[in-house]
């Protein structure tokens, strides 16, 4: 009992925190100085620490995995998703992210978006998902990791953020779990991309959790899977498509067979396969429904069921799936795909109005036209919009209320639920990203808050920099 007490005691002592002076104590064993300290190597991340790094500024990226990429490596989330107009005409997502995925083509490690349709097997097609980016995990990782050394982004994995003091209304410094210990790292600026938001939630931002009252889209287990007969494959899709065996939606015959077996898995509407560069096929098509992805016991609980369905989802592709008769799992995420955590509320948060109507803004950080579709229990909802024009993002979507040197970028930035559940796609976290770092050093370098920065000085700063904004 003693020994229990003493543990309580002592944890209250490390984490206690009053609201506006919020001061850490436990014992650093290492501290950091930087201008622009980047939480998370995720797509947002990635973009914001490359792109504050090449506007001046000091830049550590911290990151608890031992690479970059967030989801699209670690969640084995694959293809980018559109980054085009919904004809797949014209690229939208352009300056950081083009660049990245050009360099990837050099390599051999992704096909460009505008040529993403041609040849490649995607069930994701038939749902009007135009100018994918297929890639390599690899290709992306180094490439990503690359860049940053280039532009002098000081990175540090292994890092997991655990908590930050405040004073007036701004961060002084951060904490990591290390292996070391605890390191403490003081910025100027401060960057949330860890896609919950954590910084921005221990530093008194305002927020939302999913619906708001307690509800989150359903989380999904990736896997990847070896010897498929992509031939066969193409070869049933091809003669489904000529018999008119749609019906809008990928092998809905089999998909009709095994329900009536009552062998289809039923957590996912769809099957969903989508062919990588190598050969092998990254599917989506598993799922756990409320689920709290800030709750390590209840993403562990999930991980360990999601694991189980691939198992399932393996047999039921063999039995059913013509090209899958051999199929096999190459390998599982590392981490539970969470669609939805908190959400920060800006100095402008985008609603969905805004998107549906394409509504224009004084400080646009970058436009895209992808699907709001929210994944609920058994089926995904999509909001229609009221026209096809690219929809646009707001600087001051980035800026939290009540924290002035804070930015955050990527899926816990400020959007309606339905806007973030088509902006967390990972083209427009890049596109995020890139704001938010190049916002973050051009303040710094001018001396002023985030929040005191001219947002026409951003703007055609990232215009100048390839971010594609049309009138
Ligand atoms: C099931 C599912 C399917 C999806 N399908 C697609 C798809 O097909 N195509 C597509 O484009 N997008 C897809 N997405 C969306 C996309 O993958 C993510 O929304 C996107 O990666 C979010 O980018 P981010 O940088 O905001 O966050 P993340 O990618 O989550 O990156 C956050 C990073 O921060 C790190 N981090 C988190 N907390 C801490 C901490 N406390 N300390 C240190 N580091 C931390 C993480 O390790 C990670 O590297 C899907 C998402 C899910 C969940």
């Amino acid at each position: 009992m003693k020994q229990v007490l003493f543990v309580i005691s002592a944890a209250a002592i490390l984490f206690s925190s009053c609201n506006n002076q919020n001061q850490v104590k436990f014992p650093v064993t290492k501290t950091f100085d930087c201008d622009v300290l980047v939480v998370g190597g995720g797509p947002a991340g990635i973009g914001a620490a490359v792109c504050s790094a090449r506007h001046g500024a000091k830049t550590i990226l911290a990151e608890r995995s031992g690479y970059l990429g967030g989801m699209a490596t670690n969640g084995l989330v694959a293809p980018f998703m559109s980054s085009t107009t919904p004809d797949g005409e014209t690229l939208l997502i352009r300056g950081f992210y083009e660049e990245l995925v050009n360099r990837m083509v050099e390599q051999g490690g992704a096909i460009h978006p505008l040529k993403a349709q041609i040849g490649s097997f995607s069930a994701y097609r038939d749902k009007g998902h135009h100018g994918l980016t297929t890639f390599d995990f690899e290709c992306l990782k180094r490439t990503t990791e690359q860049m940053c050394v280039e532009a002098g982004v000081e990175l540090l994995y292994h890092a997991l953020y655990v908590k930050c003091d405040t004073r007036g209304g701004k961060i002084t410094s951060a904490y990591f779990a290390t292996k070391d210990g605890i390191w403490k790292i003081k910025a100027k600026n401060y960057i949330d991309c860890t896609g919950d938001g954590d910084l921005a939630y221990h530093a008194g931002a305002p927020y939302i959790y999913g619906d708001g009252e307690g509800g989150v889209q359903a989380t999904s287990l990736f896997i990847v899977l070896r010897n498929i007969d992509w031939k066969a494959m193409d070869a049933h899709d091809e003669a489904c498509r000529k018999a008119g065996d749609f019906e809008g939606q990928f092998y809905m015959r089999e998909i009709l067979a095994a329900r009536e077996a009552g062998e289809f898995p039923m957590w996912r509407q769809k099957i969903a396969l989508f062919q990588n560069l190598d050969g092998t096929a990254t599917v989506n098509m598993t799922q756990t429904d409320d689920v709290n992805g800030l709750d390590p016991e209840q993403v562990t609980e999930a991980e360990i069921t999601g694991r189980q369905q691939a198992d399932y989802v393996v047999k039921f592709l063999r039995k059913y799936v013509k090209g899958c008769e051999n199929c096999e799992l190459a390998q599982s995420a590392e981490n539970l795909g969470v669609r939805e955590t908190r959400r920060i509320i800006g100095e402008y948060t985008v609603t969905t109005e805004d998107a549906k109507n394409s509504v224009k803004y004084p400080d646009p950080v970058f436009c895209c036209a992808n699907h709001m579709d929210i994944h609920r229990k058994g089926y995904v909802e999509y909001v229609a919009r009221n026209t096809n024009d690219p929809y646009y993002f707001p600087y001051r979507a980035l800026l939290p209320q009540k924290v002035d040197n804070l930015l955050c970028a990527g899926r816990c930035a400020a959007a309606e639920r339905p806007v973030m559940a088509a902006i967390r796609v990972i083209p427009p976290c890049f596109a995020m990203g890139q704001a938010a770092g190049t916002a973050a050093a051009l303040s710094v370098a001018e001396g002023v808050g985030p929040k005191q920065l001219d947002p026409q000085k951003l703007v055609s700063t990232l215009k100048a920099d390839g971010v594609y904004l049309p009138e």
